[in-house]
């Protein structure tokens, strides 16, 4: 069995090296640097805290003040979330009009498309619970099939095609949806500033349109696919692959056009510039996926070694579509099945979920906060959408992503900061909020599981993360 991955073998040494954690002076540089480009002086990050790494506060804050936004490296929305929210596919800003978001979905509902199996959210058990958005109202759930209520005929399509305007919907209005130039008809964009950054940072790769890059179009459309049915999350392990290709490639080009010679000589693979186009990877990925990957309850120990290889065997599976997909032989260590579960891993383990309120759920409380003739006029007309709707009419973008900074943040079950939506946070963005008074040098902690639960369920859930809490809560609480 162990020779399923025979690359795995011709770059041992590589590939090893690409997963050796970087040295607490890398980090520091690292973080250093991202810190200064972001204009970023409020906080840094402390390689040699008392847990690893961790953040730490430059300056005072105070009670529900912004400690600071995180921009993602690589993020993607849950496949089964596509169905019910159009979003920039690079910022996750909503897009288009509140008319067609409603028509898309409701367009979407009536054709009955699956709402997608989405592995994440079943293989590994973990608790999400670690975002929480402003409104505790917002329809987070999954659709519910309940009976809804059918409308006129061309209703739905009025609403999409923009003949339709709802009431008041000018004052929710949206930056127009930008298609992809690739052609994919797939990914849409807020503008065209966010589709070239996408197309730059990894979607040329990643694209099934006709302008792609990729060496396999059918290819990338069966990996799509079998990401869809089994786990989303190998779409963003890809995301992270084309991102380290697309950053070596330029790395090198640069490179190239310093020494004086053409971008495009054939010349055998860099390592050093591999290493440094994988450098803000390298940052995140901790552990194997099949490794640490938490039993799902419906699986015996028993079954552990068989449930840990099936797994493994999935992402193999997934990783030769890939490869068909998009190999490029200068950057062959980077489609190792090591590797590979290590991406997964990080995004499985980092408990970073993508989150951005909808502006639909804005528009129908504007609706209902309006005074009695206003309101009785737009209920006419909104009333039967609600409906038809159902429970669920204003579901969150929701995702998973890699955030640099926030993924540096320590636990605790008594922390002093928390991952937070403000009214305005209308993007991907991660936020992080001050819960109580911060001094400088404290370090910036949060909670990756909720805190009120009892002492033993919260002990056994961050055994997931691979520790085991020792902060001043468990530590009164522990029998
Ligand atoms: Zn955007
Ligand atoms: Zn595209
Ligand atoms: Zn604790």
């Amino acid at each position: 069995m162990e020779n399923i991955c025979p690359i795995g073998q011709r770059f041992a040494s590589e590939i090893s090296a690409l997963l050796t954690p970087p040295s607490p002076l890398q980090v520091q540089e690292y973080f250093d640097q991202l810190l200064s480009t972001r204009k970023c002086r409020d906080i840094k990050v402390n390689p040699n805290g008392d847990f690893g790494k961790g953040v730490y506060a430059e300056s005072d804050f105070t009670e529900g003040q912004l400690v600071l936004k995180d921009q993602m490296l690589v993020g993607a929305q849950h496949s089964s979330n596509k169905i019910d929210c159009l979003v920039c596919g690079f910022c996750f800003r909503f897009i288009g009009s509140i008319e067609l978001q409603i028509g898309r979905k409701l367009y979407l509902q009536e054709l009955g498309v699956p709402k997608g199996c989405c592995g994440s959210d079943s293989s590994d058990g973990e608790d999400d619970s670690c975002i929480e958005n402003g409104d505790s109202s917002m329809a987070c759930g999954s659709s519910t099939t309940k009976d809804k209520v059918s409308l006129p005929k061309g209703l739905v399509e009025s609403l999409m095609n923009g003949e339709l305007v709802l009431p008041y919907s000018d004052k929710f209005s949206l930056p127009p949806a930008v298609p992809c130039p690739g052609g994919c008809g797939e990914a849409y964009y807020c503008s065209k500033l966010c589709a070239e950054a996408d197309w730059e940072t990894s979607h040329s790769l990643l694209c099934t349109g006709e302008r792609s890059e990729a060496i396999s179009r059918e290819a990338l459309l069966e990996f799509v696919q079998h990401a869809n049915e089994t786990n989303d999350i190998f779409l963003l392990a890809a995301k992270a692959i084309s991102f380290t290709i697309l950053r070596y490639r330029k790395l090198k080009a640069t490179y190239l056009e310093k020494q004086g010679k053409t971008p495009n000589a054939s010349s055998p693979t860099d390592l050093s510039l591999l290493f440094e186009a994988w450098k803000p990877i390298s940052m995140g990925h901790k552990r194997r996926w099949w490794d640490c990957v938490a039993l799902p309850v419906d699986v015996e120990s028993s079954d552990e070694a068989p449930f840990r290889m099936q797994i493994r065997s999935l992402a193999f599976t997934s990783l030769q579509l890939l490869k068909a997909a998009i190999f490029d032989m200068e950057c062959e260590p980077l489609f190792s099945l090591d590797i590979y579960g290590h991406l997964i891993g990080m995004f499985e383990l980092n408990n970073l979920d993508l989150v951005v309120a909808s502006p639909v759920e804005d528009y129908f409380l504007h609706i209902d906060e309006l005074p009695y003739p206003q309101k009785k006029e737009a209920e006419d007309i909104t009333q039967p959408l609600l409906d038809a709707l159902g429970d669920d009419y204003a579901v969150c973008c929701q995702g998973t992503a890699f955030y640099p900074l926030q993924s540096c943040m320590n636990h605790s079950c008594c922390p002093n900061a928390k991952a937070f939506k403000r009214e305005e946070d209308r993007d991907g963005q991660a936020t992080i909020i001050a819960l109580k008074p911060m001094c400088k040098g404290e370090e910036v902690t949060i909670s990756y599981v909720d805190e009120e639960l009892p002492f033993e369920e919260r002990q056994a859930l961050l055994e997931d993360y691979g520790f085991k809490c020792r902060c001043p809560k468990c530590m009164e609480e522990e029998p």
